[in-house]
């Protein structure tokens, strides 16, 4: 098992981690498999989204951010953070890449984003290869 850190700065962004995570599957000694990344996180996901515009980024998170405002009459959780509760469940805690002799089979557009909804914060991501 491998944990990679990342450092959040702003309360919600997305941060490309695919880099952290070609590195880890390149040092593998497995050749050919699954890279399953997982985290412990209750506010933050992991998702596969597009990495040239960065508008699809902010369209996203300003979507959610639409969708669920942080602060609504009727949430009750006292730490204020329960749209980022919501939306970690949307967007999901695992992503599950295949990849081959260090390559991980990601699609030309397609990037590995934690998904950061209550930071700044330091979040761990698990990466497990099968
Ligand atoms: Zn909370």
């Amino acid at each position: 098992m491998n944990i990679i850190k990342v450092n959040s700065v702003q309360r919600e962004e997305m941060i490309d981690i695919t880099r952290e995570v070609e590195y880890v599957v390149g040092e593998s000694t497995v050749k050919e498999g699954v890279c399953v990344l997982f985290t412990q996180h209750t506010t933050c996901g992991l998702t596969i989204n597009e990495n040239a515009d960065p508008h699809v980024k902010s369209d996203m998170l300003g979507f959610l951010r639409g969708l669920i405002p942080q602060f609504y009459e009727g949430f009750r959780h006292s730490e204020q953070n329960s749209d980022a509760h919501i939306k970690s469940s949307l967007v999901g805690s695992s992503v599950t890449v295949p990849f081959q002799n260090g390559k991980l089979f990601l699609g030309r557009w397609q990037a590995i984003y934690l998904c950061e909804f209550d930071g700044a914060r330091e979040r761990s991501v698990l990466l497990k290869i099968i």
